[in-house]
């Protein structure tokens, strides 16, 4: 690999090139150059295909510091609105993310609002895991969240959308449209996948539509120590395999402690759920732990 401090032929051309006021081809050498920090050891091949185009240079030359090349297109660009989804375990932080990236962009100036669904904390609040809260509009399985941004986000603002796996595909599809339309940032924070192993019809759309992905990469460990892949859903003392995608309390068991929340099972009156990240292989095996 070629260091970009080192004396080369090629800085020598693009100094040549300057006097002679050939731009054009000093785009030529410093892409010449780029390419040569990549591929090193190709350096002899471009320095002979230079010569034989451009006629003389020396080497030793001092150094010169590689100029990027932006493209024209690039500098002219246009503001591009983005829908991303940014996606973990239960543990990975994505509540207090969204909070931290609503604070700093108000912080900024730039308006825009906080929505969730069934957070632990309750209705209208957007809550983290280490304490940290705001108030926050909750969605509903009827919302219309075009209406809602039109009516609360005026273009160049934001949308946190947190618990975003409980949206469902048409409210994904509202705000996809009102990130083209409505020129604003949405940010979409969810579990891609429920109790069994299998994406959230909200996530899954996000992971259709979605300008970014994210994975979150705070780390999550099953009780063995193996990386946490799969939420678990633990019914007396059992790894669950069949359900509701959502059960009573789903959100509140989930978020409160993903190891040893707990909440009664409205719907049953008599199991004990509780969420609890596992690696694949103990999921498969239902070995929950002795939590
Ligand atoms: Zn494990």
């Amino acid at each position: 690999m070629l260091p970009v401090t080192t004396p080369s032929p090629i800085g020598e051309l693009s100094a040549e090139n300057q006097s002679a006021g050939k731009q054009a081809g000093n785009q030529q050498a410093n892409n010449q150059l780029a390419g040569n920090q990549q591929a090193g050891n190709q350096q002899e091949g471009n320095q002979q295909a230079g010569n034989q185009q451009e006629g003389s240079y020396s080497a030793g030359s001092p150094h010169v510091a590689a100029t990027p090349v932006i493209p024209r297109a690039r500098t002219m660009a246009p503001v591009f609105h983005e829908l991303t989804l940014f996606h973990g375990s239960m543990g990975a932080g994505k509540s207090t993310l969204a909070l931290q990236n609503a604070y700093n962009r108000r912080q900024a100036g730039r308006p825009g609002v906080l929505l969730t669904s069934m957070d632990r904390a309750g209705s209208g609040v957007l809550s983290s895991r280490l304490g940290v809260m705001a108030d926050a509009i909750e969605v509903i399985n009827t919302t219309d969240l075009v209406t809602l941004i039109s009516a609360e986000v005026p273009a160049g603002g934001f949308v946190i959308v947190d618990e975003a796996q409980f949206l469902n595909v048409e409210q994904v599809e509202q705000l996809a449209w009102a990130v083209d339309e409505l020129c604003v940032d949405v940010d979409c924070y969810a579990i891609a996948t429920d109790f069994r192993s299998q994406l959230f019809p909200g996530s899954r759309r996000l992971f259709e539509l979605a300008d970014h992905t994210i994975s979150l990469q705070v780390e999550v460990t099953c009780w063995c120590g193996r990386p946490g892949r799969q939420n678990a859903r633990i019914e007396d003392g059992r790894v669950a395999r069949f359900g509701a995608q959502v059960a009573v309390g789903d959100i509140s068991d989930a978020a409160s402690d993903a190891v040893s929340g707990a909440a009664s099972d409205a719907a049953s009156g008599a199991a004990e759920v509780t969420y609890r990240v596992l690696c694949r292989r103990h999921w498969r095996e239902g070995n929950p732990g002795s939590a």
